[in-house]
């Protein structure tokens, strides 16, 4: 029996990046996506200074001193919507009006906002025709202008290789013009779920049999992880059946098996040793977690070979610490595999002391602090607490229980 963090790094020792099978895609097919090398930004954002509000352009210095008993006076020579273009160049004592996101007109190098200025009635009488504002704010150099560069400049690494694609980097590339992005492959995964007890989700409930829950769980784990979930089925509890879904399995390009259940010490727990007879170099066998302590890993060549515990809970926790960080090794991610947070445990909970503890529960946010409470009982087969609960309470190996009030960490699920 080897701990968590030792097979998590043999684990990751086997599991290499997928970079050099990267691929181009429209913008929109990237989100969820991994890029693959740097990008650097082709262009400055804004691309031109614009105004930052509705209100008139004009020169800072020509508001100097300005106050609500000494209004400053300007000719308005213009108004500039946004997509246009300024014709006129500002001069002393002149604005020109200015609609959010119009590009500054040359000469002006400040925005006053509309709410902070009059018309300016008299002066407009005695010039005839022409239009007046006036206003009592003085302004800093570039107070409500946006200048050109100023968010990004062009030529710099806007988005480091490795990074996750989400709606925020969606929208950064479409300002950049961006129609299409090299992420890396996905990593294909095999799921193949094993038990002379199981039946399809459709089938009709008979004596003995259980529906096969895991790969369904599976596939959702998959392919939030990044990956492209396959499920191959059910295979039964014998060589012959075994062996040809195996076959069946490597014959998909596949980069990641997981087979489910059967990898146990039961007396029908015959995955492993099968593994072994097509040619996996078996790397271990149980780790020291609960749940999730019949677990073995192993390669077929450059294929992962994951023989996951048969119990939802167990094959779901020991996806969640070692499959997601392989998946995420492969496509290049940088980012953690799980957002932990901090929370005070509002039970007692006993635990045997050299297993790393895995334990579901829910949380509840009050005024800034978290308190996590079980979503249920934790028998490893429950399905109901594991649907119900946030996250999962990491217990360390070295300790023997946790009592009401003890801070703990959660890693969160998605
Ligand atoms: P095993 O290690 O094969 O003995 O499985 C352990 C427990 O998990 C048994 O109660 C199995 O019936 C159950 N189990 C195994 N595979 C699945 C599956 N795909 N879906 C739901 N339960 C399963
Ligand atoms: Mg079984």
């Amino acid at each position: 029996m080897i701990t968590v963090e030792r097979a998590k790094r043999v684990v990751l020792e086997n599991s290499s990046g997928l970079t050099q099978g990267a691929e181009s895609l429209p913008l929109t097919s990237s989100l969820g996506r991994i890029v693959s090398k740097d990008i650097k930004s082709p262009c400055a954002i804004p691309h031109f200074s614009n105004s930052a509000m509705d209100g008139y352009a004009l020169r800072h210095r020509d508001t100097k001193g300005a106050s609500l008993e000494r209004q400053k006076v300007f000719n308005v020579i213009e108004s500039v919507p946004a997509g246009s273009v300024p014709k006129k160049k500002v001069g002393r004592n002149e604005a020109i009006r200015i609609m959010t996101g119009a590009p500054m007109p040359l000469g002006a190098d400040a925005v006053v906002i509309v709410e902070q200025t009059r018309e300016a009635k008299s002066e407009r009488r005695k010039a005839k025709s022409e239009e007046f504002m006036r206003t009592f704010k003085e302004l800093k150099r570039w107070e409500n202008v946006r200048r050109a560069g100023e968010d990004i400049r062009k030529g710099e690494v806007v988005l480091r290789k490795g990074t996750l694609i989400r709606s925020q980097e969606l929208m950064m590339l479409a300002a950049l013009g961006m129609s299409s992005l090299k992420v890396t492959r996905r990593p294909r995964v095999a799921i193949l779920a094993t038990g002379d007890e199981l039946i399809e989700v459709k089938s009709k409930l008979a004596p003995g049999k259980i529906r096969n829950s895991n790969s369904y769980g599976l596939y959702g784990s998959v392919l939030s992880a990044g990956g492209e979930p396959i499920i191959l089925g059910i295979a039964r509890d014998n060589s012959a059946s075994l062996l040809r879904a195996f076959k069946d399995a490597l014959r998909r390009k596949i980069d990641i098996l997981l087979v489910v259940g059967g990898i146990s010490v039961g007396d029908y727990d015959i995955v492993k040793d099968l593994l072994k007879q097509i040619g996996t170099k078996m790397l271990f066998w149980k780790v020291a977690m609960r749940p999730g302590k019949p677990l073995a890993f192993g390669m077929i060549g450059k294929v992962l070979v994951f023989g996951l515990p048969g119990n939802p809970v167990s094959s779901t926790m020991a996806f969640e610490q070692f499959v997601r960080p392989a998946l995420q090794k492969m496509l290049g991610y940088i980012g953690p595999a799980h957002f932990v947070r901090e929370a005070y445990f509002e039970e007692n909970f006993e635990k045997r002391k050299g297993f790393r503890y895995f334990v579901r529960v829910k949380l509840r946010n009050e005024d800034g602090k978290f308190f996590a409470r079980l979503s249920g009982p934790q028998g490893s087969a429950m399905l109901k607490s594991m649907a119900h609960c946030d996250g999962v309470m990491v217990l360390p190996e070295g300790i023997a229980k946790v009592s009401r009030g003890d801070k703990v960490n959660v890693q969160l699920l998605n």
